[in-house]
């Protein structure tokens, strides 16, 4: 199965593209995370796009068009993926239609930019494996420390308030258009982001069939 996370920064689809990678058994694909690794070890796509993110501001289609080109090649993929924060443009979405994906369900996670606002506040992510977790909605079990790897968790550097809004303002001018773009293709299905994660999980294996 080919999926598409859709919705705006820490709408969540980081955490359900986590679920739903383990109950399809599939790779999540997170072109974020990719530029944050590259941006870790210093590469030259790492010091173009630093500021960016820095900023708040996306990174020029091509570079993550090209990114995901090769990227869904690999061997893991054959049997499907999920594409996390990827495509945030129009632009990248017709990309992505001619390299011949065919995506089987675009899955879109809606929550009110005010609740955005909360949850990234108290968003951190895990400096090893990558897991979302939240202050007070999903705190781990010892303080500062992932539940699953062990390493440090911390805040990411976007996610303070200037740069959240910013974010919001991008996402809602360049990523929400996606919205009308997979509604037409007849492919998009909506969950509607609930305080309580398992509430949201719960939607989001039902639009996929997996009902709990
Ligand atoms: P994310 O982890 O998905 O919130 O992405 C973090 C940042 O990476 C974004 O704010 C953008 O600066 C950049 N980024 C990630 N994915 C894309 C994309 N598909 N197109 C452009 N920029 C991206």
């Amino acid at each position: 199965m080919k999926l598409i996370m859709l919705g705006a920064p820490g709408a969540g689809k980081g955490t359900q593209a986590q679920v739903l990678a383990q109950a399809l058994a599939i790779p999540t694909i997170s072109t974020g995370e990719m530029l944050r690794e590259a941006i870790a070890v210093g590469s030259e796509l790492g010091r173009s796009a630093q500021k960016l993110l820095d900023q708040g501001q996306l990174v020029p289609d091509e570079v993550v068009t090209a990114m995901i080109a090769e990227r869904v090649q690999q061997s893991d993929c054959q049997l499907g993926f999920i594409l996390d924060g990827f495509p945030r443009t129009v632009a990248q979405a017709q990309a992505l239609d001619e390299m011949q994906v065919q995506i089987d369900l675009v899955l879109m996670l809606e929550v009110a930019d005010e609740n955005i606002l909360t949850r990234l506040a108290g968003r951190r992510v895990c400096s090893g494996c990558g897991t979302s977790y939240h202050t007070v909605y999903h705190p781990t079990e010892t303080p500062g420390i992932c539940d699953r790897c062990g390493k440090h968790v911390i805040r990411r550097e976007d996610d303070d308030p200037v740069t959240v809004t910013e974010r919001l303002r991008v996402y809602h001018e360049r990523t929400e258009p996606l919205k009308s773009y997979y509604q037409e293709k007849g492919i998009l299905k909506i969950v509607i982001g609930q305080e309580q994660i398992t509430d949201t999980t719960n939607q989001t294996l039902n639009a996929v069939g997996l009902a709990r």
